[in-house]
């Protein structure tokens, strides 16, 4: 097996921890090693901040139309080199190649070219009173500080990085420890096309040892965090001590809601992409699928064969549609909630095993996609985040039923819903307690709008506008006119 022996990435250099100690990268596909990457503490942490701090004056001082054009740079390497990336994710995260290859890569190249565009439509704003005027304009913060998780690597880190370059940051970023590859691959990127040095900077290793730090450092002024709410809670605290600028993007228990007059074929597919997409590991898949009574079973008999259509395997296949989940620790904890599903009531209609599969793909960390009826509102299974291939179907029987069993658990981030009833669609899409609400589809980003949750789901919106402004100072300047005798 290819080995991929990845660094730190400091002020435009390659470096190993200081300490030189690794942590192994495993392939969860088929539980090969593939690699090492630095177990990087706060001396890394030091020395990359020093860096950054270092590169933000020439680096906030450059027009918006340079950093404009350094964006579309990016955006067009990662283009160069797109099978490259695609397999890496792949590898690093056991999801299909094919997912990759059109969500993962082209969102990241997408992310650098709108905040590219975007840069350049960006209004001044300007008011007039009668005897004065005043804009704002958007001030760098300086040094910032990016966390991301392992589900959506480059996507996700890509989404932090774009928008913090633009407004004429410089970074220190962590990916997870378990998908270290496209981020390395993104700093060999950035070298070839020679990106000014110490404007990114990249750190590898445990959240608590590489991240950690990140967050607590004193010239480090905002945390953009992308992760579980339990580490959430404890960014905000180390944060808030500095009073840094934060944003958290959290997990989610997203309901689908499917009224009885939503097309059966159409929905089925989107329920069951919204579902299963990338194993269910999307903080954005609906796992509570709410059915209304009078079509219960023909939906859930429909959503059954369409799971049973399921392509697991090899994730190097352009056929498969199903791979593994991230860690044969994350496979045990869903199962450990399909037990509890089990112990609490619950029925699993499908999935609920480990899928035979030929080696090396025996040894990976592979689990079918499960559904799981009559569960009680109450049941764990209901109220908290898997974050795996496992979803519930409950029914409801009236619009104010759904809504109940829509909003009652802690988490706020999606929804989807299903009718052809533009009425409803609108009041209950209203009522919601999430930051999104997708009618008749799923996923669909527009990138100029807010993203983010509500409740344990997240603080703070980021998207277009919002992004810039979340990683930017406004400043008033205030112009008295005066008159004219
Ligand atoms: P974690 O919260 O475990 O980790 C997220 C990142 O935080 C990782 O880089 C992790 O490093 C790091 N980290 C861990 N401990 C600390 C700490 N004490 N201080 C600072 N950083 C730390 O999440 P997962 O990686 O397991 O990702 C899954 C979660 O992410 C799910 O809950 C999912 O819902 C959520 N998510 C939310 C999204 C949203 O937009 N709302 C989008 C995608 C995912 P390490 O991996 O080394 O521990």
């Amino acid at each position: 097996m290819k080995q991929f022996h990845v660094q730190n990435f400091i002020a435009g250099q390659f470096l190993g921890a200081q300490s030189q100690k690794t942590i192994s990268n495993m392939a969860p596909a088929t539980n090969q090693n593939i690699g090492s990457i630095p177990q990087s503490q706060k001396e890394d942490v030091d020395l990359a901040v020093q860096a950054a701090l270092n590169a933000c004056p020439t680096w906030s001082a450059l027009s918006s139309n340079e950093r404009s054009q350094w964006l579309s740079r990016i955006a067009q390497g990662i283009e160069k080199y797109f099978d490259d990336f695609a397999a890496l994710e792949s590898l690093d995260t056991g999801k299909p190649i094919s997912l990759c290859k059109n969500l993962d890569i082209p969102r990241a190249i997408q992310n650098f070219r709108f905040f590219s565009e975007i840069l350049n439509q960006s209004p001044t704003r300007y008011y007039e009173l009668s005897q004065s005027f005043s804009y704002y304009r958007r001030k760098p913060l300086g040094v910032v500080g990016l966390i991301t998780p392992w589900n959506l690597p480059l996507y996700l880190l890509s989404w932090k990085i774009a928008p913090a370059l633009a407004m004429g940051n410089t970074i220190v970023a962590k990916p997870s420890e378990l998908t270290p590859l496209t981020a390395h691959r993104l700093c060999q990127l950035l070298e070839e096309i020679g990106f000014p040095p110490g404007v990114f900077n990249l750190i590898h290793g445990y959240g608590q040892e590489a991240a950690e730090p990140i967050v607590s450092h004193k010239k480090v002024n905002a945390i953009s965090f992308t992760g579980g709410t339990a580490t959430g809670k404890q960014v905000n605290q180390t944060a808030s001590q500095s009073f840094k600028k934060i944003s958290l993007e959290l997990g989610g228990k997203n309901p689908t809601l499917v009224f009885s007059d939503a097309p059966l074929k159409q929905t089925i597919e989107g329920v069951f992409k919204s579902s299963f997409l990338n194993q269910g590991q999307i903080c954005l898949c609906g796992s509570r699928i709410l059915i209304e009574d009078s079509i219960y079973e023909d939906f859930k008999m429909a959503l059954i064969k369409r799971i049973k259509e399921c392509r697991i395997g090899d994730p190097s296949h352009d056929d498969t549609n199903f791979g593994s989940l991230i860690s044969h620790a994350h496979r045990e904890k869903v199962e450990k909630y399909v037990q509890m599903a089990k112990d609490e009531g619950g029925k699993v209609l499908v999935g609920g095993q480990r899928p035979k599969l030929v080696a090396p793909f025996n040894e990976g960390a592979f689990f079918e996609p499960t559904l799981v009826e009559g569960l009680d509102q109450t049941c764990k299974v209901i109220q908290e985040e898997v974050f795996g291939p496992l979803v519930t179907l409950q029914k409801f029987h009236s619009e104010e039923e759904a809504l109940q069993l829509a909003n009652d658990t802690g988490y706020g981030l999606a929804a989807s819903l299903w009718t052809q009833n533009l009425s409803r669609a609108h009041r209950v899409a209203a009522k919601i307690e999430v930051g999104t609400v997708w009618v008749n589809t799923w996923l669909l980003r527009d990138l100029r709008v807010p993203f983010g949750g509500v409740k344990a789901s997240g603080v703070g919106r980021e998207g277009g506008e919002l992004s810039l402004d979340f990683f930017s100072e406004p400043q008033t300047i205030c112009m008295f006119t005066g008159s004219s005798q």
